[in-house]
């Protein structure tokens, strides 16, 4: 198949691309290079720097035998969501419309979406499941849950066949070494703990150790860059003879902030200095999921996702002069 990949060159559509030329598939990189790295844009993919803001644009690529589309592009900081919400609505909302709309002038009708935990908001129960309620929390949340709606309204209305990905905590780097371009400004747990480690922070901050978990740190549950990708490549084959549908990927296992930490010491050999601080605003004490759903399907399961495979290949890439100078 000839894929468009939009978002591309970025940390989880870097990943997809290589699966994707991996499996056969010819791939159209559309990437805006806000938070793109060049040196991560596969040699094998066609790459057009450019917007989902630009109809016109995107109308050319779309007429150019595209067969279907995974959609990756866009932002996805919860934090600055809420400051700068026309920033989401903008870049996610109309950059996703005007995709689909291209997209149904041009006949294309496969659509694989990258989601997010965010849509379920608070977990009211555990491991959280695809019935669970859908109650973001932060706008960015918001921004996916009505793309997904809209999916499915343009399944009933236009014949569209979409496959959502709900992503739990993305980590790891190419298992392979294949991706060594740093994630541009990381905002998670798993790079500062590597910056720490790098020494290009001195330490970090544990948001609150009082929650009721095994140690009173917060438990995410974190899933591999690798198994994320390989999760879109099935989607992609799945949608040519099925229905529509919106799977979790994650591992249904947690791990707490003082695991990670505990790990990336074994798997570094250098001491993560931390200072334990309040609780951060919107933060649950514990988020796991099922992805028994995905696992049925598409014939999915997460390979690489235990911390020590993530720790390593994480720290693979954060260990090269280059990236801490
Ligand atoms: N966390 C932390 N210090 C940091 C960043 C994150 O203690 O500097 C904690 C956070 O409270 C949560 C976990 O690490 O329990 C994962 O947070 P992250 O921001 O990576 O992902 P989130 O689950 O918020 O999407």
């Amino acid at each position: 198949m000839k894929v468009l990949v939009t978002g591309g060159a970025g940390y989880i559509g870097s990943h997809v691309v290589l699966d994707l030329i991996e499996a056969g598939h010819e791939v159209v990189i559309l990437d805006d290079m806000s938070l793109g790295c060049m040196e991560n844009i596969h040699n094998q993919a066609e790459f057009i720097e450019g917007s989902t803001l630009d109809e016109t644009m995107l109308d050319d690529v779309l007429s150019k035998n595209i067969d279907a589309v995974v959609h990756l592009a866009a932002f996805k900081a919860a934090g600055e969501s809420m400051i700068h919400p026309e920033k989401y609505s903008q870049n996610n909302l109309n950059g996703a419309t005007n995709l689909l709309n291209a997209m149904m002038k041009n006949d294309v009708k496969t659509f694989v979406f990258s989601s997010t935990a965010a849509v379920y908001g608070y977990p009211e129960y555990l491991p959280v499941d695809e019935a669970h309620p859908l109650k973001p929390i932060n706008y960015y949340g918001f921004t996916k849950l009505s793309i997904e709606e809209m999916l499915k309204w343009y399944d009933q209305l236009k014949g569209l066949k979409f496959a959502a990905l709900r992503y739990f905590n993305a980590a790891g780097y190419d298992v392979n070494g294949r991706v060594m371009g740093l994630e541009k400004s990381p905002q998670n747990l798993l790079p500062i703990v590597m910056e720490v480690a790098t020494g290009q922070r001195n330490s970090l901050d544990i948001f609150g150790n009082d929650y009721k978990t095994k140690d009173g740190t917060g438990v995410r549950d974190y899933i591999h860059v690798n198994d994320l990708a390989s999760a879109h490549v099935k989607a992609l084959e799945y949608l040519q003879d099925n229905d529509s549908f919106t799977v979790n990927l994650a591992t249904g296992e947690g791990y707490s902030v003082l695991d990670v930490i505990h790990e990336a010491e074994a798997v570094t050999g250098k001491k993560i200095n931390y200072t334990i601080v309040d609780r951060r605003a919107g933060d649950p004490a514990e988020l796991i999921a099922t992805s028994n759903l995905a696992e049925e399907l598409l014939d999915w399961e997460a390979k690489y996702s235990d911390l020590n495979t993530i720790l390593k290949s994480m720290w693979n890439v954060y260990n090269q002069e280059e990236n801490h100078d």
